[in-house]
């Protein structure tokens, strides 16, 4: 960057100022506050002048002759300049006046108050309210004596949520980095010379910003301390992280380049989370993108399981949901615990809808907390964090009835917050401006002196009427008027018929096309006490706003928590009002592995489907029906059943009540489901590759206590290898020993339902169809015992395939079922081949009659000459003597 040499001699001191700002955050855009505007100078200009659409002008040459590029932006409007900057990548570091220019001997002190980028922008325009926005800091555990560790550290500064994880070895990144697709921090923070792209690759993908940090801030001591400065402790023992010096060098470095950056305490983050992977249900992003759990199809949430359940009533508790379904529980107990306290919403309909009601009065107070904290808060915020407060007795009220342990704990966890509440009350107006700089939110009586200030500005109307009235009687001009303008502040106007009359104390200001402008001693003396008491009136409030927004702050780990209990009821009662209005059962949940649901159903396609859904049953154990092999038409419903049989768990163990007529369910460590086509197509892999790599993920991964749903394992690939591969999958998950998930496994290949005679713990089921003359009729039924046919054809001619296409099919079709039943039935894998003995598919001699009978019937003999006849005919014998 061409200001990066050292100012020269010459400039003005408000130059050297800006090259000194400008040195200490090169990689950021400098906003420097000159008057009304703030400014930009040199490449800065010339990039926000590209990507804000701003006029390109200069200054006066610089030293070295040269016409400096600059551009600007007024100080009143910046936010949305800053916001629009950062939306694009850019970094903002804003370089204010921090004195009265009126009160500074000498140019005016500027400093760096507040940098700004795509992790730590809180406007609300920029975040989405019902997700959270995450900084993450990473530590390689070789520069913290944690070995093969990668610490992460993970902040919300818009609401001050904070956690930290270790992640083990080469499996711990490659999980890290997939899901950084659900996490989607907005800025990766590394120390300088970490590739972070690296390490986690996804991060290129995704676009996050990446913020290189000086070394010496993730040092283990550094660290440490300003941990526990920040989070006013002596030790880390009570967050957890002892013992994980990795995870706390992470956090650590957060912190420091938060306080650089924010130039503030943030009083909103005094505690750390410690997140072990294994606390939770574990859910890939793979499988998050199969079941739809976050985000439909289409990629919105529609069609998204978040979207059936989100019936929160403020943005916290929907921001409480969304964090629930990443990471369902597998602690029996605080499952239970939920379930207990939905089912009592469920059915005390009037406490929940009295909840309901009141959380509707609820602002977003985690939010509104951050901004105080940051200093970014204005008057409505507070305003909206005093409604928001108010409301919070109210809902102690209404939930006295509630007997459920956890509604009651989270009850005793509300503060009221009385202090808070009523400093606010008493201090703040009830429509204040958006702007605490526009004055006008503080109420009166709050202050003797702010009163007494008013009192002048407010008579000053008065008293320029009186004074209006005794000029007109003095000089006898009826039309005189005593106005007011920015320029000359007040004047007496006359008109040009009455110029002559003009009395000697007048002095005349200004020529104007109907007369003259004058002012009089007495006008001057009167306009600089009104005009002083004015300015004095917006320093008051202003320190009054400055300490009601320190007394906030102070406060803010008590809000946060009654936030914390709020957004909980707010999702319980949510989840209770679904529960209600779906015909959603209380799960019985236990330990003990065995899946028995009495008609099923899928919570999203049942509210989208235009027909009605038909309930189906699920049974799975550890034993006789361990995994079941479902066959069925194409379009019978077989993804659907997968699908909803895995949501079935995600939600019994966020707590919910789940769609079915009865369900007992076990606590599931692991779900996996591989359904339907993935979008990693664009990251370079093909559709086969993309489905290998996510069944080897579940081959290794999975545990006797997970739950794996796979749909059509094999079908990007030739039919063979694709059957093989398939019957080699479900004979891995039933016979391995530390892989003995429950599974449901779906394929169009149906000599994998021989699987079931040759391997105990395989049963098979297929969805029903009827055949009706030339027609099939879904009946979307899930039975046990096997089925025989896809109906492909039939599928294809519902989509609209043309006639004669379907019409060859079927003769292609009927001639292959000739031959088959020539040979002796459909090719078959049955008879549990032992290890290295050969498929009888595969070492069948009319496999290879089949070959040579393809290969010859391929062959043009009128076309081919006499030396490619030859040839043909001698790599043919070839291959035939090979495989025979
Ligand atoms: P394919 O083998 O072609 O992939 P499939 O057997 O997996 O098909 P699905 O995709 O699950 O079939 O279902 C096809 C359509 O049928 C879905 O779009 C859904 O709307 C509807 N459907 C599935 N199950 C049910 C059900 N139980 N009740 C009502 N409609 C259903």
């Amino acid at each position: 960057m061409t200001v990066s040499s050292p100012p020269p001699a010459s400039v003005t001191p408000a130059m050297r100022q800006y090259f000194d700002a400008k040195a200490r955050y090169r990689d950021a855009i400098l906003f420097f506050r000159m008057g009304d505007f703030f400014e930009m100078f040199y490449e800065d200009a010339l990039t926000a002048a590209r990507a804000l659409e701003l006029t390109l002008t200069s200054r006066s040459k610089d030293a070295a002759g040269n016409a400096v590029p600059m551009c600007g932006v007024p100080f009143h409007a910046a936010d949305g300049y800053i916001t629009r900057l950062v939306k694009r990548g850019f970094r903002v570091a804003i370089c204010d006046q921090i004195e009265d220019p009126k009160q500074a001997k000498g140019v005016v002190k500027r400093d760096v108050t507040r940098v700004v980028s795509p992790g730590t922008l809180t406007d609300a325009s920029y975040l989405d309210a019902r997700e959270p926005a995450f900084l993450l800091a990473l530590a390689p555990g070789t520069g913290t004596g944690a070995g093969d560790r990668l610490g992460v550290a993970l902040l919300d500064v818009s609401t001050g949520e904070f956690l930290a994880a270790e992640y083990d070895g080469a499996d711990g990144r490659q999980a890290l980095n997939e899901e950084l697709g659900v996490l989607r921090p907005r800025e990766v923070i590394v120390a300088q010379g970490v590739e972070a792209a690296t390490l986690l690759p996804e991060i290129v993908r995704l676009g996050i910003a990446v913020t290189p940090l000086d070394e010496w801030a993730f040092g283990v001591d550094r660290a440490t301390k300003t941990l526990c400065d920040q989070l006013r402790t002596s030790g880390l023992h009570a967050f957890g992280l002892d013992g994980h010096p990795a995870a706390t060098c992470a956090a650590g470095a957060l912190v420091e380049y938060l306080r650089d950056t924010q130039k503030v305490d943030l009083a909103h983050v005094r505690a750390i989370g410690w997140r072990e992977r294994q606390d939770g249900l574990l859910i890939d992003p793979m499988t998050f993108r199969h079941l739809e759990i976050l985000e439909g199809a289409e990629g919105g949430r529609d069609g998204s399981l978040l979207s059936v359940l989100d019936r929160t009533q403020t943005v916290m508790g929907a921001r409480r949901l969304r964090a629930w379904l990443m990471r369902p529980l597998t602690a029996l107990e605080r499952i239970q615990d939920r379930l207990d306290a939905v089912e009592e919403f469920a059915f005390k309909a009037t406490e929940r809808g009295r909840l309901r009601d009141t959380l509707r009065a609820v602002h977003d107070l985690e939010r509104l907390v951050g901004r105080v904290a940051i200093g970014t808060a204005g008057p409505r915020d507070l305003v909206a964090l005093r409604q928001s407060l108010a409301a919070i007795p109210r809902v102690r009220l209404v939930l006295e009835p509630m007997a459920a342990p956890l509604a009651q704990s989270l009850v005793g966890e509300l503060d009221d917050l009385a202090d808070v509440r009523d400093a606010l009350a008493s201090a703040l107006v009830e429509e204040p401006p958006a702007l605490a700089r526009d004055g006008g939110m503080v109420r009166d009586g709050v202050d003797a002196d702010l009163d007494a200030l008013r009192a002048i500005s407010r008579s000053g109307r008065e008293h320029i009427a009186a004074m209006e009235e005794a000029e007109r009687a003095r000089t006898g001009i009826a039309s005189l008027k005593i106005r007011y303008n920015r320029v000359f502040g007040y004047y007496i106007e006359i008109s040009k018929t009455n110029l002559g009359r003009v009395p000697d104390d007048y002095h005349r200001k200004q020529t104007i096309a109907g007369g003259e402008r004058f002012i009089t001693p007495a006008l001057k003396a009167y306009e600089e006490k009104v005009l002083g008491a004015d300015e004095k009136i917006l320093e008051r409030e202003l320190a009054i706003f400055g300490a009601l927004l320190v007394q906030v702050a102070a406060a803010a780990p008590r809000v946060q928590e009654s936030a914390r209990a709020l957004a909980t009821l707010d999702v319980l009662a949510a989840l209770g009002e679904v529960a209600t209005l779906h015909d959603y059962t209380k799960p019985l949940m236990t330990e003990d592995g065995e899946f028995a649901v009495v008609d099923g159903r899928h919570p999203v396609v049942e509210r989208l489907a235009s027909e009605p859904f038909i309930p189906n049953d699920l049974s799975l154990n550890g034993t006789t029906r361990q995994l079941v092999i479902l066959t069925g038409p194409n379009m019978g419903g077989k993804s659907t059943y997968l699908r909803q049989s895995a949501l079935l768990s995600v939600l019994a163990q966020i707590g919910s009540f789940v769609p079915a007529k009865q369900a007992r369910l076990p606590v599931v460590d692991r779900v996996f489901a591989r359904v339907g086509a993935s979008d990693n197509i664009a990251r370079g892999y093909s559709t086969f590759m993309v489905e290998m790599r996510e069944t080897a993920r579940i081959l290794h991964t999975a545990t006797s206590k997970s739950l794996v749903v796979l749909d059509e394992i094999g079908r990007g690939t030739a039919t063979f290898d694709g059957m093989s591969i398939a019957w080699a999958v479900a004979e891995f998950l039933v016979t391995n020993p530390r892989t003995r998930p429950r599974t449901l496994f779906a394929t169009h290949y149906h000599e994998l339902t021989d699987l079931a005679d040759a391997r105990p713990g395989v049963v098979n089921a297929h969805v029903l169809v009827r055949e009706w003359h030339d027609d099939i009729l879904f009946l979307r039924k899930v039975v046990d015992g096997r089925s025989d046919r896809s109906y492909g054809i039939q599928v294809a001619r519902l989509a609209g395939l043309p006639a004669e296409v379907v019409a060859r099919a079927r003769e292609i079709l009927s001639a292959l079922e000739q031959d088959e039943l020539a040979r002796g039935g459909r090719p078959s894998l049955s008879g549990a081949p032992k290890a290295g003995e050969q498929l009888g598919l595969f070492a069948a001699p009319v496999a290879v009659d089949d070959e040579l009978t393809r290969r010859l019937a391929a062959l043009d003999v009128d076309r081919l000459t006499p030396i490619d006849a030859l040839t043909t005919l001698a790599g043919l014998v070839r291959d035939a003597k090979a495989r025979s």
